[in-house]
């Protein structure tokens, strides 16, 4: 099969005939249709994150059809692939294996996992005309959304939503940066009647114009104070000077939440704007359960998204207008039959 490999962190990616993987037992073998193009590949590629897998096909935003179904795994009494047939399509997310049986999937805290393995990261992904991935962590897809369409849903909107989730029920959110994820979770927050406080880079008034006309009460610069104090704010920039900023805009009480994999370093702030339970926190990964919830919502939001797409064989180009800012919408990658 054809894939884009990456050799060498750094490196582009290399368009190369690969062997086609075969399922095994508990895995589904899928024939990958679209793969749209997360933040976090470009992380994987810049070497911002600990032991990837090399050689390595990237890509955890991943839909395509069920070609094979591998022999059932009885994984501590969860049949694994149950709820898959041939032909089925199915979503490919970031959280692609957990041991089961660690602290903290014993306690739902899979994300968590001790011994996760990440699609498109430390395992192969979806830049590629096919993968095997474990049918436990695959999602059925609302049929409201055509392959593309809903593929930037599979991150941008699960880890998203996992984000927006830990807002609680924040009737004033703000949101630090405004890019594929904040615009999915924005529509959620707003279905939901939040006021929505939308920061962009200073002076970016384009986007805080798009902010605007989506239904946020509020648009500003990074710099800027909203015109009322926040009950919760996430952070999708992975700029570490935004956390005191966010920080400084909460009323007593609210949440920071931090929703990237990678973020440049914290400077130090006073102790005042932490104090009257002020709260920080990151958001890990994904939980099934967050990917079952969201998948749930999305459609009777419904959550639209915007993309731009390219033929897989131009993934370095999609990677480098995605790190120059030069995309129109979440890139997504078509793998042509
Ligand atoms: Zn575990
Ligand atoms: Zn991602």
């Amino acid at each position: 099969m054809r894939a884009m490999v990456l050799d060498k962190l750094g490196q582009p990616l290399q368009l190369r005939d690969v062997p086609k993987p075969r399922p095994e037992k508990g895995q589904l073998l899928v024939r990958i249709s679209a793969c749209a193009v997360c933040r976090t590949d470009l992380h994987v590629v810049d070497g911002e994150l600990p032991n990837p897998k090399q050689p390595l096909i990237l890509g955890h935003q991943i839909v395509g059809r069920v070609e094979e179904v591998g022999e059932p795994a009885n994984f501590k009494s969860e049949i694994s692939n149950q709820k898959f047939a041939t032909g089925d399509r199915v979503g490919i997310p970031w959280l692609g294996w957990t041991d089961g049986e660690c602290a903290y999937c014993q306690s739902n805290r899979e994300n968590l996992c001790d011994n996760a393995r990440f699609t498109g990261y430390t395992i192969d992904g979806g830049y590629a005309e096919f993968t095997v991935a474990d049918a436990r962590f695959c999602f059925h897809l609302p049929d409201l959304y055509d392959d593309v369409a809903v593929a930037p849903l599979l991150c941008a909107g699960l880890v998203g939503y996992r984000s927006y989730r830990k807002t609680g029920n924040a009737r004033r959110l703000g949101l630090y940066g405004f890019g594929n994820a904040a615009h999915l979770i924005a529509q959620i927050a707003l279905y939901e009647g939040r006021d929505l406080f939308v920061f962009t880079r200073p002076g970016d008034s384009l986007t805080q114009q798009a902010a605007k006309e989506l239904g946020a009460v509020w648009a500003g610069g990074s710099d800027e104070m909203p015109p009322e104090k926040l009950d919760a704010a996430i952070i999708f920039a992975s700029v570490g000077s935004l956390v005191p900023a966010a920080l400084r805009a909460l009323a007593k009480g609210g949440i920071v939440v931090c929703g990237g994999i990678h973020m440049s370093d914290i400077p130090s702030f006073p102790y005042v704007d932490l104090w009257k339970e002020r709260v920080i926190t990151s958001v890990a990964n994904l939980t099934r359960r967050d990917g079952e919830e969201f998948f749930e919502i999305a459609p009777r939001v419904p959550v639209k998204t915007k993309t731009e797409t390219f033929p897989m064989e131009q993934a370095n180009t999609a990677l480098e207008k995605f790190r120059a800012g030069k995309l129109k919408g979440t890139a997504v990658l078509m793998i042509a039959e």
